[in-house]
């Protein structure tokens, strides 16, 4: 599955060697048609190879998809629960192998450590929850309208799925596409995010040494357009679940729509909080803190517009910014780091425009907005914790997703003021309100245009038995966690069983 290769200049400036690591296709690790291999390099220090990995192009698909298909018809076969049992093996070993995992990916995409174990064991929640629905997987038996008639409802597996994924939940979110895929009966061909193959090795690693037999997942390493691309195209993908962008959304949803395949795109956010006049502001700046730079801000629920009431509003960002500005930015790695570097060049470009954007449109840069370079900074991609107030909610800054460690404060008149602010947005995905009026928090969780909604709590933190995903450029409707990945990743059969030895026809035989 991996093998030693010698590559260098390292962090010492000597050869070293560094993991090479293959594709999975029908049980076998291989490496790609290409020939070519790319590096995934550590962003808090890029002297620092995490490891080799496969550039696949389109005949890795083609291989990957015919092996899952061939996967396909004997493991839709095997019983739920049997299914299930194999999931639930993974989870054991993934705790087993929390620390392990946890650092491969600090080390592959920055965020720091306790964030990663968080992200691990949101992978084994998710492998506890969906073994235990491989007993459940309810369908309606339910009366038929005839004498001496059965109905009853039951799930089918839909058959090959593919599934692409982002870089910055590289084990959680595979693991919610992943695990109710296989509990229903599919096999999956799994294409991770280029800046993250390391994670998903490890989660799919873990599944084979929990014993799924050969084929039914399939992993292919490399870029969007050359793997992500054809898989969302191929004939004999039925299913295709991607998470990333509504960029790309955009694409593998027309692509999926010519072939009529179940579709299930989560996407962007720009997610809102609101503080109310009579909130626990230490408890608000404390949340925003935490859903702002969390993950330096790289989530697609991250607290990226606080809409704050005028009574609190100066409080607010005096007390804000200041502990924004005491956060330790640094390598995830070290256990006292609070905030991790931007996950590659391109993203910590990004950010760094958007803090240009922001001081063109006339918003009040409060702290940060700089590259960090100096000492243990030089070879990563560092940028200080950022805030902006007196953000007006048309601007760029409030209305982009920035996907970076850079908040906009954004004053409001009431609650009613703050909902439309916070609606008046092409995303939807998660929203909070801190107040402490019970009447005003009901208000908030009826009409505040998300998938989630928060009371005194920021907008992240998502637990895996419940529904996940937003409404409008978020997502097309699907729903990922709890029963809803079942939902998607299993299609209904009506089945009527008739004993009454005569022919009865349904809406006509009325015994009237
Ligand atoms: P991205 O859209 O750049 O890439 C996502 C995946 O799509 C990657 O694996 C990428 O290689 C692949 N891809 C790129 N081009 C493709 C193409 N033409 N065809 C098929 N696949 C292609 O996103 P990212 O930078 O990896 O992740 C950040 C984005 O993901 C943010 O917008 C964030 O909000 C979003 N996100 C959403 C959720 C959610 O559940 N709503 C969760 C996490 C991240």
């Amino acid at each position: 599955m991996a093998t030693d290769v010698l590559t260098g200049p390292t962090i010492l400036g000597t050869a070293t060697r560094t993991k090479a690591y293959k594709n999975l296709i029908d049980g076998e690790w291989v490496e790609s048609s290409t020939g070519e291999t790319f590096e995934n390099r550590n962003p808090a220090d890029t002297r620092d190879v995490v490891g080799i990995f496969q550039k696949s192009g389109p005949a890795d698909v083609e291989a990957a998809v015919e092996a899952a298909k061939h996967a396909f018809k004997k493991w839709r076969l095997v019983p739920a629960p049997r299914r299930a049992e194999i999931v639930y093996r993974a989870a054991e070993i993934l705790q087993g192998s929390k620390e392990e995992f946890a650092r491969d990916m600090t080390r592959e995409m920055g965020k720091v450590l306790d964030e990663t174990r968080g992200d691990v064991q949101e992978a084994v929640d998710t492998a506890y929850y969906m073994a235990g629905e491989g007993r459940r997987m309810f369908g309606p038996t339910t009366p038929s309208e005839l004498p001496n008639k059965f109905a009853m409802a039951i799930r089918q597996p839909l058959g090959v799925c593919g599934l692409i994924t982002p870089w910055n939940f590289p084990m959680a979110i595979p693991s919610w596409k992943l695990l109710p895929a296989i509990v229903c009966g599919n096999t999956c061909v799994i294409k991770p995010a280029q800046d993250t193959p390391l994670s998903t090795f490890n989660l799919v690693r873990t599944l084979v040494d929990a014993g799924l037999p050969k084929g039914v997942i399939n992993i292919v390493t490399g870029f969007g357009p050359e793997v992500g691309g054809p898989l969302s195209e191929h004939p004999d993908v039925k299913a295709v679940s991607l998470t990333g962008s509504s960029a790309v959304g955009r694409i593998v949803g027309q692509t999926a729509a010519k072939r009529f395949k179940h579709c299930s795109l989560e996407l962007g956010g720009k997610n809102p909080m609101i503080v109310l006049d009579d909130a626990n502001l230490d408890l608000a700046i404390e949340g925003g803190l935490w859903g702002g730079f969390g993950t330096t801000g790289q989530r697609c629920t991250a607290t990226s517009r606080i809409i704050v009431q005028k009574g609190v509003y100066g409080e607010f960002i005096e007390r804000y910014v200041e502990r924004a500005r005491a956060l330790k930015v640094g390598n995830g790695m070290d256990e006292e780091t609070q905030m991790g570097p931007a996950v590659n060049e391109n993203q910590l470009a990004t950010d760094l425009r958007y803090v240009d954007i922001g001081k063109a449109e006339g918003a009040r840069l409060k702290c940060g907005g700089n590259r960090l370079t100096s000492g243990d900074y030089a070879h990563g991609f560092f940028m200080e914790p950022t805030v902006f107030a007196d953000v007006d909610p048309k601007m760029r800054i409030a209305q982009e997703e920035i996907f970076g460690p850079v908040v906009s404060i954004i004053p409001c008149e009431d609650l009613e003021d703050a909902i439309e602010i916070a609606n008046n947005i092409e995303y939807g995905l998660s929203s909070s309100l801190y107040t402490k009026d019970v009447n005003k928090a009901f208000s908030a969780m009826r009409d505040l245009e998300a998938g989630i909604t928060y009371i005194n709590a920021p907008t992240i933190g998502a637990e895996v038995h419940l529904p996940f995903g937003g409404v409008k450029s978020t997502g097309n409707g699907h729903r990922e966690g709890g029963v809803g990945a079942i939902d998607f990743f299993s299609q209904w059969k009506a089945v009527y069983v008739d004993y009454s030895d005569t022919l009865q026809r349904a809406q006509i035989d009325r015994g009237e």
